[in-house]
């Protein structure tokens, strides 16, 4: 079976490079019929926060990535940590080293003179006899010092490492008895039963070191697929200054978490040319062995066009069930399916669908000034009275009744729409105001008029 997690240290927020490969995880799992697993790595626990675990399991209620079983913490999973550590040593694969800080300061600085890497020098490799007083021990992995550490990754093919270059008897455990980073990842992968790891590629240097620690705990070696990093649209680390990089920043956009999650699986991994990919098809569909062994990069343009066109195929309810995030609450309103129709073909985000349907629904505060000075003339507003008194006598759908009204005065629609759209909505941008008429019904639309007409008579008319 195939087992793969998702493993992120909680410092802040769910960065959307950390999405795609919870997705990419999740995804190759449910393929497979197995199993998607959450590890929170909470073991700094300086730099972690509480905050930080919720806000990631928050970004995966949104986005509906669902996990399997209970959410493990390897802050709750030090005693176990230790028997391991303790089981090492006492198999002799790991040692204690009582060497002082000032030491390997010192080591560290001859080394650098000498332009050579620092490193360890193996002080207590073999030590025997008694340990010097007054100093807490570090415990360390005895690491091949030569050959080649090697692997195939899944993304970049074989990588090797000569273990001169990389390695030395690095720390597994620190003086005051906590595991390090490396060691908690190989021991929970391996007693979690992880078979795929998924993860970014800036880890691919800790791998080699992770192999040498399975090979001492006698684990079965994990396969891994390193994933390049979501580059800026110039090739340099994406960063805030490019857009969100914050999940939930998506969500107060106004994206739709199908659009940012269609968005992410095409980020470093395709199928032909196709763009568009429902959860169902990314599962049937995604393989990491496919995934890009380049860099990818981001395009906010391409996020904007996949969220509008799942805007355009969403539910009405749905819709509005986003609206609610915005303070619009149209779910039992009788237009509700009508107005829905007539906005998703037009908004990019839900902020934006909001804020039609409210220029629609909400009678106008002001006037967009531009447009009033732009488009309100004497004889125009003379020809909205006139319109105004003419919807009050006739009965019939708005449009039929407005083509009557222009055919008897000889105008065009042209000579009085403009008028008409910032009477309605405050701003000469809107939907067919057929349709907002439709939506907001002939009393809404006579009010709107006069009330239009009163300020513009108040106001007094600028273009002659
Ligand atoms: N906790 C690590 C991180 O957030 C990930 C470790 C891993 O995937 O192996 O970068």
């Amino acid at each position: 079976m195939i087992i793969t997690r998702f493993a992120p240290s909680p410092t802040g927020y769910l960065h959307i490079g950390g999405l795609r490969t919870a997705l990419y995880s999740y995804l190759w799992a449910k393929r497979n019929g197995g199993k998607f697993l959450l590890r929170i790595e909470d073991t700094d626990l300086k730099r972690n926060s509480l905050e930080a675990a919720q806000a990631i399991e928050e970004a995966f209620k949104w986005t509906g990535l669902s996990y399997d079983g209970e959410i493990i913490y390897q802050s709750q999973r030090f005693d176990l940590y230790k028997e391991y550590v303790r089981k090492l040593l006492e198999e002799k694969k790991a040692y204690y080293c009582y060497m002082s800080k000032e030491e390997l300061d010192a080591l560290r600085e001859e080394q650098t003179a000498k332009k050579e890497r620092p490193r360890y020098n193996g002080k207590y490799r073999d030590f025997e006899g008694e340990p010097p007083l007054g100093i807490e021990p570090v415990v360390r992995i005895k690491a091949p010092l030569s050959g080649e550490i090697a692997f195939e990754d899944g993304v970049k093919g074989r990588i090797s490492f000569k273990a001169e270059d990389i390695l030395d008897d690095f720390i597994i455990a620190r003086s005051d008895g906590t595991p390090t980073y490396n060691f908690t990842v190989v021991i929970d992968d391996a007693l979690m039963g992880i078979t795929d790891v998924i993860r970014g590629d800036d880890h691919l240097s800790n791998t080699p070191k992770q192999i040498v620690l399975y090979e001492a705990l006698g684990f079965r070696i994990p396969k891994f697929f390193h994933v390049p990093m979501i580059n800026n649209p110039q090739g340099k680390k994406l960063s805030k200054r490019d857009g969100a990089t914050d999940v939930m920043e998506y969500k107060n956009m106004g994206y739709l978490s199908e659009a940012l999650l269609n968005f992410l699986v095409r980020l470093g991994w395709s199928h032909g040319d196709q763009e568009i990919f429902s959860l169902k098809e990314m599962i049937e569909l995604f393989n990491p062995n496919n995934i890009n062994a380049s860099a990818s990069s981001y395009n906010q343009q391409k996020l904007e066009w996949l969220n509008a066109c799942y805007i355009k195929n969403a539910p009405s309810q749905r819709l509005w069930n986003e609206a609610l995030n915005f303070g619009l609450d149209m779910r039992d309103d009788k237009n509700a399916e009508f107005l829905a129709d007539m906005l998703r073909e037009r908004a990019k985000t839900i902020i934006q669908f909001v804020q039609m349907a409210k220029a629609i629904i909400d009678e106008p505060l002001s006037y967009d000034e531009h447009a009033v000075k732009k488009f309100v003339t004497a004889l125009g507003v003379t020809h909205l009275k006139n319109y105004a008194a003419f919807l009050k006598e006739y009965d019939g759908g708005f449009e039929n009744v407005t083509n009557e009204f222009l055919e008897k005065n000889a105008l065009k629609l042209k000579d009085i729409a403009q008028l008409i759209r910032i009477a309605l909505t405050g701003s000469s941008v809107s939907p067919s105001i057929f349709e907002v008429m439709d939506v907001i019904g002939l009393k809404t639309v006579l009010s709107r008029l006069d009330k239009f007409i009163d300020f513009i008579e108040k106001k007094g008319i600028e273009n002659e």
